[in-house]
């Protein structure tokens, strides 16, 4: 028996799974690490503490699933991606906290790049927003800020990453200093077009190459662990933003397949194939992934404020105890009632973009009860979920084959039923719904030569397939009522 190891290093905890021959995982470990919020709007957390709690999982999942570091083929990588490290090449010493991805701190930079008109090079090269979340300026901050730190870089002493360049610098004691294909294309640096650093936007940015790593694939065999803690001579074969080894996981390995994640938030990702598609919506454009010479790209969108509308029913209004309690509760009335949900708490993304819009109730009458407001909400992830996918479809110019589906409130059976009712298409739920740490595993294992995509195809195993059944008179109805309650909620904090 081959076993493969997922390394799944989150925003808020360090996970390994690992997976035996058949795909199916056998033992998880999971730590969660500091969160530091030093002023308003900034969020670091401590890169060695990251590496401590991913060594220490490494090697409880190990214990866990009662085997030796030898039984482990191949390690595959997923992380959160786009937060920023810099560390000194000599000593492997972060200069600096790591800037997360929710980091705002350069936002005012981002603001006058866009003012100087920088935005539309951006947006061709690398198919994202000139946007603080990107690595490019939390890079140029550390350079600016962190004493001495510009001078280091331009004599070539500091290495830059994103945490799968961090953990695989960790693992192989400073030998491999590479990222893969997906978080290079998060970092506003990398050219989608051409596969490579760009000296543009190095230039834009005032960032020296020498401080980048190398672009690698999503699968191959990178190198050997080396790391004592770890155990050596254990291949690295996958690497892959956490979003893109979600679509892997999923096995959205064709055009025209998607996945949603519905979780605090809501994650959409939608396959184009060797097509890179650009998004005049504010949709982002990235690689999907790189296997040997074929690379597919994928368009991105999310909802801030996805499974968060039902944690504040429960904490906030006090609805009910747990989140899945919310289908029971939404099931004992027929219908929303008239009632329609906006859930713009932080104000609303693609397609409305209305930072300014605030959370509304509409519709509420004499008739109103607290399992109306639950269904009204729950089907509001659903609504917003929808915009995105109407925009992959029209964007890509082909409708949406399937949604395949994961995340906590994936288990909300009406939450499904109605997405597929209101989108016209097939909501497919599989059996096992930790899609991003299995994505990984899936890289590796194609690596090493374990499985084919055919054979994880076969292995792949459906929970549930949700079809629309909702007639269409009632779907336009209820999707004419949403768009009047987003109107309705635009333009409310000043
Ligand atoms: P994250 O990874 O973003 O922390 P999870 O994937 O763990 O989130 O999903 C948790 C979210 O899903 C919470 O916002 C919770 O309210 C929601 N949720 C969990 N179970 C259900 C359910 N059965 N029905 C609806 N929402 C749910």
């Amino acid at each position: 028996m081959r076993y493969i190891l997922a390394i799944d290093q989150g925003t808020s905890s360090s996970r390994c799974v690992v997976y035996d021959q058949q795909a199916n995982p056998v033992a998880m470990a999971q730590q969660t690490f500091t969160q530091h919020f030093p002023y308003p709007g900034w969020v670091e957390h401590d890169a060695e503490e990251i590496w401590a709690s991913q060594s220490c999982v490494f090697k409880q999942v190990i214990q866990n699933a009662k085997l030796k570091p030898e039984h482990i083929a191949a390690i595959g990588i997923t992380n959160q991606r786009e937060t920023t490290v810099i560390w000194e090449r000599s000593t492997g010493k972060p200069i600096y906290n790591a800037i997360g991805w929710q980091d705002r701190r350069t936002a005012d930079d981002c603001i006058r790049l866009k003012q100087a008109g920088a935005e539309a090079m951006v947006r061709a090269k690398t198919g994202l927003l000139l946007d603080a979340y990107f690595s490019a300026t939390k890079i140029s901050w550390l350079l600016d800020h962190v004493e001495g730190a510009r001078e280091q870089a331009e004599r070539g002493e500091l290495a830059f990453g994103t945490i799968d360049s961090w953990l695989v610098w960790k693992l192989t004691d400073g030998e491999l200093h590479i990222t893969d294909v997906t978080n290079a294309a998060r970092t506003l640096l990398f050219n989608i077009d051409t596969m490579q650093w760009d000296d543009d936007l190095l230039a834009l940015f005032n960032i020296p190459a020498s401080l980048l790593p190398i672009v690698k694939s999503s699968s191959e065999i990178y190198g050997q662990t080396r790391n004592q803690v770890i155990g050596a001579g254990i291949p690295i074969a996958a690497i892959a933003g956490d979003q893109h080894a979600g679509l892997f996981g999923q096995l959205c390995i064709n055009a025209g397949m998607a996945k949603c994640t519905y979780g605090t938030g809501s994650f959409l990702m939608m396959n184009t194939g060797s097509q890179r598609v650009a998004s005049t919506n504010g949709l982002l454009t990235t690689v999907a992934w790189q296997i040997g010479d074929q690379i597919h790209y994928a368009l991105e969108g999310g909802v801030f404020v996805g499974g968060a509308v039902i944690q504040w029913l429960r904490d906030g209004l006090q609805l009910f105890e747990q989140a899945s309690d919310s289908e029971q509760l939404a099931g004992s009335v027929a219908d929303n009632g008239g009632i329609y949900f906006v859930p713009a708490l932080t104000g609303l993304g693609a397609p409305h973009w209305d930072p300014q819009a605030r959370g509304a109730i509409f519709g509420i009458t004499r008739g109103t009860t607290s399992a109306h407001f639950t269904r009204a909400a729950l089907e509001s992830i659903c609504f917003q979920v929808d915009d995105i996918l109407q925009m992959f479809s029209a964007e890509s110019g082909s409708p949406i084959t399937q949604l395949r589906i994961d995340g906590g409130a994936a288990v909300n059976n009406m939450l499904a039923q109605f997405q597929a009712d209101i989108s016209a298409v097939e909501v497919v739920r599989p059996t096992n719904l930790e899609t991003t740490a299995l994505g990984a595993a899936y890289l590796a294992g194609i690596a090493i030569g374990l499985w084919t995509i055919d054979e994880l195809n076969d292995k792949w195993r459906i929970d549930r397939s949700f079809h629309g059944a909702m007639p269409s008179q009632e779907v336009k109805l209820l999707k004419q009522h949403w768009l009047k309650a987003v109107t309705r909620a635009k333009n409310w904090a000043e």
